[in-house]
């Protein structure tokens, strides 16, 4: 069975995990994004509708106020519409002629005079008439002012003189009856010179009452004299024709018999009808990212509409079409900012979350590879266990039967085979030591003590002779097979401090080490120019550091602080072919940290490892 396979379905399984994890997360939150881009666009194709229908709610206000005003203003009395008036029932034996309420009449806002006109009966003789209201005093101060309007109104009166008999009845509407005294009628048909007949035609009008048609308002705007818009509004009233004998004797009563038909108004404000009203409605009705746009200079808003046409107003052919042009703009810069924050608050939001899963699967898959790596070393240790255990059991297996055998009577031979007995025994209680010394010092509190790390190091030295370190501890070494020179060469500095240390410790450090290069950068001693393993003491600053250094083939830098865990080995277990557990270099990093140092790897000048401990110094 391949070993790696549970490990990579580990793997897979974390990442169809992180897959399943963050997949929904994608899928919602790009659904999410694009909905707020749907709902921006659906409400952007919104606000044309929306300013449109604005629009209209503001053409229904200023149209109501319009209404009301002309609605006031067609209560008011016909026979006020003249110089004078008289009273209804108070014509007794002699004649009331009143002055029009209209000279004194608080004027409403929008009305800048009253005026009335006949086109074609006697009074047409008379100059059309302006009722200034209670504006007679500004009249009055400022003369100028009069003389304008009333030119003006005389060229309204002028323009409904050249205009066709059907044109007029055109504007004729809603006409209203009412039956008023014959006395009413015929003041209101005469002017002022003629009081006198009035007079003496008292007797004959009294008691005699008439129909009065009056018909609703209408609005027109046409050039006034200096060509700028003049606004007004205007009623048709017909009084009944009479005949010619009416008239006979009696000069004042003349008028009715050609039949009038007054035309009575109000002459309108342009500027309030076209920039006051519109703003005041303008107030009530628009929400506060809506404006209301009436200059010409102003680029237009997304719904453009004509308060002169939408009041109905009879615009002149000769004045510009866009007169009374307005347009609802509705700003957009705060929805668009307000998508603008949502989409800035869900890239935050997305951030966050990506932010906090990353870290999650990061730590995750760290666990996960942590535990991996961990199976992978213990089914190393054990595989290197089983080896090594195997490897001196079947030796010491093989030797005894042998022995037992009686495969060889050659003391010599049997001597030997003894010592292979004792050897591989040695073998087994050094692996078992290192167990038994991994677990003490992971667990257990070590004393370190002042000593003389030279003087430790002399005393290891017969140990650590070629052949020595697999001796059994009391046992003498394997004598060298020949005059060849050491493999090791001692180092050590002289004035060296005293340090931290325990005799267990420096054994532990200096035997593995050296039994490692050995291993792994073994010193073949025929070669020409062979370097031997160097063991060396020295200060370093404030520390003191102990080296073992070999001409081996040195370790990857990626693999310079793995090799100092526990069962940890370079490489697939299938390819190393030294003997080992992974837990030499693992208790050398134990002991050094129980006395107070550290150990650590590097590349050697000229090729091969350099192993150092720094020790702490006895101050
Ligand atoms: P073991 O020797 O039992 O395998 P160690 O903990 O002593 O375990 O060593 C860990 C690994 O470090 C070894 O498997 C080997 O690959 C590498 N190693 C140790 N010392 C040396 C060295 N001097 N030169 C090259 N590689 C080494």
């Amino acid at each position: 069975m391949n070993p790696t396979r549970p490990i990579h379905q580990k793997r897979t399984a974390l990442l169809l995990y992180a897959l399943l994890l963050v997949l929904p997360f994608a899928v919602l939150g790009g659904l999410q994004w694009r909905q707020i881009g749907i709902d921006l666009r659906s409400e952007r194709a919104r606000i044309p509708e929306e300013a449109r229908r604005t629009a209209q709610r503001l053409t229904d206000a200023i149209k109501r106020r319009v209404d009301r005003l002309l609605l006031l203003e067609s209560q008011r009395n016909p026979t006020h519409f003249a110089e004078w008036y008289t009273p209804p029932g108070t014509s007794g034996e002699s004649l009331q002629l009143l002055q029009s309420p209209l000279h004194t009449a608080k004027r409403p806002a929008g009305v800048v005079a009253w005026l009335a006109y006949d086109l074609f009966g006697e009074v047409n003789k008379q100059p059309p008439l302006l009722l200034l209201g209670d504006g007679q005093q500004q009249a009055d101060e400022d003369p100028l002012w009069s003389e304008g309007l009333k030119l003006t109104v005389g060229g309204i009166f002028d323009r409904n003189l050249a205009e066709d008999t059907l044109k007029r009845a055109s504007r004729v509407r809603e006409v209203r009856e009412s039956t008023v005294e014959l006395v009413e009628v015929a003041v209101l048909c005469s002017y002022p010179q003629q009081a006198t007949c009035l007079r003496t035609c008292l007797g004959y009008m009294r008691g005699q009452s008439e129909p009065l048609s009056v018909s609703d308002f209408h609005l027109q705007c046409a050039p006034g004299v200096n060509g700028d818009p003049v606004l007004f509004a205007t009623r048709r009233m017909i009084v009944s024709n009479y005949p010619e004998e009416l008239a006979s004797g009696r000069p004042c009563l003349k008028p009715l018999v050609s039949g009038p038909r007054l035309t009575q108004g109000l002459l309108l404000d342009p500027r309030w009808f076209l920039e006051v009203l519109p703003a005041e409605a303008a107030d009530e009705v628009l929400g506060a990212n809506e404006r209301l746009i009436l200059d010409p200079a102003v680029p237009p808003g997304q719904a453009s509409f004509d308060i002169l046409s939408e009041l109905g107003v009879e615009l002149d052919s000769s004045l510009p079409p866009e007169l009374g042009r307005a347009s609802i703009a509705i700003d957009s810069a705060a929805m668009e900012q307000r998508y603008r924050t949502q989409r800035v608050r869900f890239l935050g939001l997305a951030l966050m979350l990506i932010v906090s899963l990353a870290f999650g699967l990061v730590s995750l898959w760290r666990s996960v590879t942590q535990q991996i790596e961990q199976v992978r070393r213990m089914e190393n240790f054990v595989a290197a266990v089983t080896h090594e255990l195997r490897t001196p059991l079947s030796a010491i297996r093989l030797h005894g039967e042998m022995l037992l055998d009686g495969w060889t009577t050659s003391g010599e031979q049997q001597q030997e085979y003894y010592r292979r007995i004792v050897r591989e025994t040695g073998r087994l209680s050094s692996l078992v030591e290192r167990v038994l010394e991994k677990s003490r010092l992971t667990s257990g509190q070590t004393r370190a003590v002042p000593g003389d790390l030279n003087h430790e190091i002399r005393r290891l030295q017969p140990s650590l002779a070629l052949g020595a370190l697999q001796a059994e501890p009391g046992q003498a070494a394997e004598p060298a097979r020949d005059e060849e020179p050491s493999d090791l060469v001692f180092l050590l500095e002289d004035d060296v401090p005293q340090v931290f240390l325990t005799s267990e410790a420096i054994a532990t450090l200096v035997s593995n080490l050296v039994e490692n290069a050995r291993k792994y950068a073994p010193v073949d001693r025929r070669a020409p120019g062979w370097e031997p393993i160097r063991i060396s003491t020295r200060r370093d600053g404030s520390t003191v550091l102990l080296e073992v250094a070999d001409r081996g083939p040195g370790i990857p830098p990626e693999e310079s602080e793995k090799i100092f865990e526990a069962f940890y080995r370079i490489g697939n277990e299938a390819t190393r072919t030294a003997p080992g557990t992974g837990l030499g270099l693992h208790l050398c990093y134990l002991q050094a940290r129980a006395i107070g140092g550290e150990i650590s790897v590097h590349a050697r000048d000229g090729g091969g490892s350099v192993f150092r401990v720094r020790l702490e110094p006895v101050d």
